[in-house]
């Protein structure tokens, strides 16, 4: 099973973790609930026809859990490529290792730029599944639009990112369907 680790958990980075972790990927998501979500009520998600963006994150974060994702709520201060994936340093110095990193950093792209993949203020480069210029890394949400920010495309990119790997890990293209139970 591939360890991911996704940073932030704002709606970009909880929906990766959804995706990810209901297909039983080992995924550890660390933030600490510090997202613009909580400044806002949303009237335009599809599906919703209103809701505060704090009760959204409630209800996000336990489903994700409840999915088997761990939330950390801690800061991540580095991330540093290796031979076989990334290393990944916390605010208390703690080291953790993962395949996969999914950046999701909201409007601060300080991770994204101390890997050299954007400028202050800038978006990152990505592609349509989220892939940066390094393989296995990740970026989506608002860091890759910084004036085109809405929560349900942030939760798209998450999701497009996971599939990705998701794909990437079984050798062939992966969709999350459900159906209702037969009757
Ligand atoms: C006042 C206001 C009103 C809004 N109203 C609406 C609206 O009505 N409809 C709508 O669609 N959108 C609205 N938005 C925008 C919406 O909040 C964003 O589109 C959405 O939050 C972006 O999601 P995200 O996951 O990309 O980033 P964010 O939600 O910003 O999440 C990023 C998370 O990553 C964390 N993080 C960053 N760096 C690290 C690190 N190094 N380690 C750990 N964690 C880290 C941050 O603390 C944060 O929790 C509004 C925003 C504001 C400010």
């Amino acid at each position: 099973m591939a360890k991911i680790i996704v940073v932030g958990d704002g709606p970009g980075g909880l929906s990766c973790a959804l995706f990810l972790a209901k297909n039983e990927m080992d995924v550890t998501v660390f933030g600490k609930d510090d997202t613009a979500m909580h400044y806002a009520e949303l009237h335009n998600y599809l599906g919703i026809p209103k809701i505060l963006g704090s009760d959204f994150q409630e209800i996000a974060r336990k489903q994700v859990t409840d999915f088997g994702a761990s939330l950390q709520d801690a800061l991540v201060t580095e991330v540093n490529k290796t031979d076989d994936g990334f290393g990944v340093t916390l605010e208390d110095g703690s080291s953790h290792e993962a395949k996969y990193v999914v950046l999701a950093e909201g409007k601060g792209v300080k991770l994204n730029q101390s890997l050299g993949l954007t400028k202050e203020g800038r978006s990152v480069e990505v592609d349509r599944n989220g892939r940066t210029a390094v393989s296995g890394l990740y970026a989506v949400g608002r860091s890759t639009k910084m004036n085109r920010s809405q929560a349900i495309i942030s939760a798209g990119e998450g999701a497009a990112a996971a599939l990705d790997i998701l794909s990437t890990e079984a050798g062939r293209d992966v969709l999350d369907y459900d159906t209702p139970p037969k009757e």
